[in-house]
């Protein structure tokens, strides 16, 4: 047996609940150890009396609500025998609908005026909210307190992140069996610690997190575990860094008479501020013997591309090789042109009309044809090729490289913690390489200490000269259906001007998808197979539109006569690379596409962007959409095509992104609205681990003390040998949540 906490901590739920509810608790909410339960937070707390707001509800959640019984109701189904019981609770302000078929004693149960707690997906049919078939628990008549739960009379009630089959109620039964038999847990936090941040112990902790007697003590049992999972991810990462550190790297220093020094001297732009301060620091970076691991964020069109391109040259000067990985192969083609046009000859070497000390810019990427995939490979274990551009790929193939100095990442948010340690890896031998990643999701300052706080971080905060404004509209057409005709006017308008124009879809539209769709969109109804028809409304979202449908339509319609091109994943590369070249060209006016256009396109004549079903992406995936236009002379227009009605949480993101431009602002809002969409919600089922205490939002000082305490206790002892306690808590909590972020955005 290891050490008591370990031990209590890691008890099966079985040996304590029996194997039927442990059962329930694993495959409802994953929850399989005493240390599972006791970690699964309630949600929310009701105070004794009070009502669930109705109108906070979102539908699909799996919702636990408050409320009072209006009045109830018993009749027939028309199509087949049975009966159907209609429950109307209220919080007094709105009503809810809870239905259950061939169960006629609810009616005499349900009585109106009765409380209770009430649990179940919340859908809607014909604009009512409904609940199908819940799960409830009537309060006794007089003292107005949870009959289940009698031992909370006079505290609060825990709100529990539930799902169908284990309402709220049963969770706090569990975990009331669970503390009454557990002894505690060894405090993971040093006492010193504890005392200079008064903080409560574990044990106290996650006994008042579970059943307080006032707000007082879950706010000192929340401060408290939210320093544990701040403090974790800190650890990590502060090791992470040591690590990364005690690398030996690539010395590169600059020198004024090489290729960095030749590109200077023919730039045709100023560089901005921000371009030449983050220059100086990477020229730094690159010049000592530990590796640089260096995040800059730059607004979409700040100019990252010549940064990086100056990074590369000096290492280039060195004597080594960088390496430019990008999303996909359109990109990686895309900055290997972009790249050789700014190095006109100081990129040709070995070509006609080269420059005297000229380097060599390679593509190496999967579907290059089988010769000249050869040569690449020949290129870039040569030596020959100073800049190798390709995909991820690049790294997880082993392609071997002479000597590799720097690897630049370009669009960060698909990139994850486990690929720049593949990537840190990657120098051979001892030898790591310089590591520079670029974004263009601003990322708010909490994230950048959580997900990306292996490396520092740097901003791009200004525009070059000359960028044009973008505008953005919302077009309801659920409310205003005749303005997708003022939208394809719009575009034939913008094309007579000699412009091109974006259309972005969500899907593709083909047949390899629908073939997956049956598996991924879940009836969130009433069970229909009483024969009563399926409500029109509160059923399947019907699937987003498609690139291949909308292209079709337009052609033949709306947008007949003009030049339209569809740009998708799953063309061929060298399609793609063909319509992409077409479009930059001009010979395209209108380019239907997904969101392969998301990322790095830049065609500075492309002024109008239409965004279809607008509320199926994500609201910085929106704002690095519209980016794509107002790159040239002529102000650029986004237009978010979406069905979601005024007053919706889904709207609202919407309406966010059309009233800001700033992208550290929206990142923020960003963050903001999908934690609150999961004040009450579903969504937290079956996830096992993750931040759950902790808000990116909130918690910026949380985040930034814990930060200084981990690098403190990490300068100190590397390897936590002095604290087994601190290194049970990294190896527990962090490799999840940092996963978990960077699924959501
Ligand atoms: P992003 O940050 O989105 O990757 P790019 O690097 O693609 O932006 O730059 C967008 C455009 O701006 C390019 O055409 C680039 O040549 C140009 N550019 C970059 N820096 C400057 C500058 N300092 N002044 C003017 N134009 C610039
Ligand atoms: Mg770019």
């Amino acid at each position: 047996m290891a050490t008591a906490g370990t031990t209590v901590g890691g008890t099966a739920l079985d040996r304590v609940l029996g194997a039927k509810t442990a059962k329930a608790l694993d495959s409802a909410l994953g929850l399989s150890t005493v240390g599972d339960l006791l970690r699964h937070y309630p949600r929310r707390y009701a105070e004794r009396g009070e009502l669930t707001a109705i109108a906070g509800l979102e539908i699909d959640e799996h919702a636990t609500v408050l409320a009072q019984v209006e009045r109830v109701s018993k009749r027939s189904m028309k199509s087949r025998r049975g009966t159907i019981v209609e429950a109307r609770i209220t919080d007094g302000h709105r009503s809810l609908i809870c239905t259950f078929f061939n169960q006629a004693w609810r009616e005499r149960e349900l009585l109106p005026g009765r409380r209770g707690m009430f649990a179940g997906k919340v859908t809607a049919y014909r604009n009512q909210l409904q609940l199908a078939h819940p799960e409830y628990q009537l309060f006794t008549e007089d003292a107005d307190v949870s009959s289940a739960a009698e031992e909370f009379a006079g505290a609060l009630i825990p709100v529990y992140p539930s799902a169908q089959g284990l309402p709220s109620w049963s969770i706090a039964q569990c975990v009331r069996q669970v503390l009454d038999v557990w002894d505690g847990e060894d405090d993971p936090l040093p006492a010193e610690l504890r005392e200079r941040l008064g903080l409560t112990g574990l044990e106290a902790a996650l006994r008042k997190i579970h059943r307080p007697k006032d707000f007082g003590e879950v706010g000192a049992a929340q401060e408290r575990l939210k320093w544990d999972e701040a403090l974790a991810v800190q650890l990590a990462l502060a090791r992470l860094r040591g690590t990364a550190q005690s690398h030996p790297a690539p010395v590169c220093r600059r020198r004024d008479d090489g290729l960095l020094a030749a590109f200077d001297r023919r730039l045709p732009f100023e560089l901005t501020g921000g371009q030449r301060e983050i220059g100086e620091h990477i020229a730094e970076d690159l010049a000592v013997e530990h590796p640089m691991n260096r995040l800059v964020q730059g607004e979409v069109g700040s100019g990252k591309t010549v940064v990086a391109l100056r990074a590369m040259l000096q290492v280039v000067d060195a004597g080594r090789q960088a390496a430019m990985l990008a999303p996909t192969e359109v990109l990686a083609a895309q900055h290997a042109r972009s790249l050789a046009e700014l190095l006109g000859d100081l990129g040709m070497a070995g070509e006609l009309g080269g420059a005297e000390n000229a380097t060599r810019i390679t593509l190496l990427t999967g579907s290059l044809p089988a010769a000249q995939r050869r040569k690449a490979l020949l290129e870039a274990a040569s030596g020959e090729a100073g800049i190798v551009v390709g995909t991820h790929a690049l790294i997880q193939d082993r392609v071997s490289f002479a000597d590799l100095g720097m690897v630049v990442v370009d669009e960060q948010h698909r990139f994850g913690v486990e690929q720049r340690d593949a990537l840190r890896a990657r120098g051979g031998g001892e030898v790591a390489p310089h590591v520079l990643v670029m974004t263009a999701t601003p990322i708010p300052r909490t994230v950048a200490m959580t997900v990306y706080g292996d490396l520092e971080t740097s901003a791009l905060r200004e525009l070059p000269q000359g960028r044009s404004p973008i505008s953005t509209n919302v077009v309801p057409v659920a409310e205003k259906p005749s303005w997708l005709d003022r939208v394809w006017q719009r575009i034939r308008e913008e094309v007579s001007a000699g412009h091109q124009v974006y259309v972005v879809c969500p899907r593709i539209g083909d047949d390899e998808e629908n073939s997956g769709k049956k598996k991924r969109t879940k009836s969130s109804t009433v069970d229909d197979s009483d024969g009563e028809p399926p409500p029109e409304d509160g059923g399947e979202r019907r699937p987003p539109v498609a690139v291949l449908d909308v292209a079709e339509q337009l052609a033949a319609g709306p947008l007949a006569g003009l030049r339209l091109g569809v740009l998708h994943g799953r063309l061929p590369a060298d399609d793609k690379d063909a319509v992409m070249r077409g479009f930059a060209a001009g010979e395209v006016d209108v380019l239907v596409a997904t969101t392969v256009v998301e990322v790095g396109v830049n065609v500075p004549n492309a002024t109008v962007m239409v965004i279809m079903d607008a509320d199926r992406f994500g609201v910085s995936q929106l704002h690095q959409l519209r980016g794509r236009v107002g790159r040239g002379s002529a102000p650029g227009l986004c237009l978010l095509v979406s069905e979601a009605m005024a007053g919706t949480t889904t709207r609202d993101r919407l309406d966010a992104v059309a009233s800001t431009t700033d992208g550290f602002e929206l990142a923020r809002l960003d963050l903001e609205l999908r934690r609150e969409g999961d004040i009450l919600g579903a969504a937290q089922s079956g996830r096992k681990s993750g931040l759950k205490m902790l808000s990116l939002l909130r918690d910026e000082e949380v985040i930034a003390q814990a930060r200084e305490e981990a690098e403190a206790v990490v300068t100190a002892d590397p390897e936590l040998r002095a604290h087994p306690g601190l290194a049970r808590m990294v190896a527990e909590v962090v490799d999840d949540d940092r996963a978990e972020y960077l699924e959501k955005s």
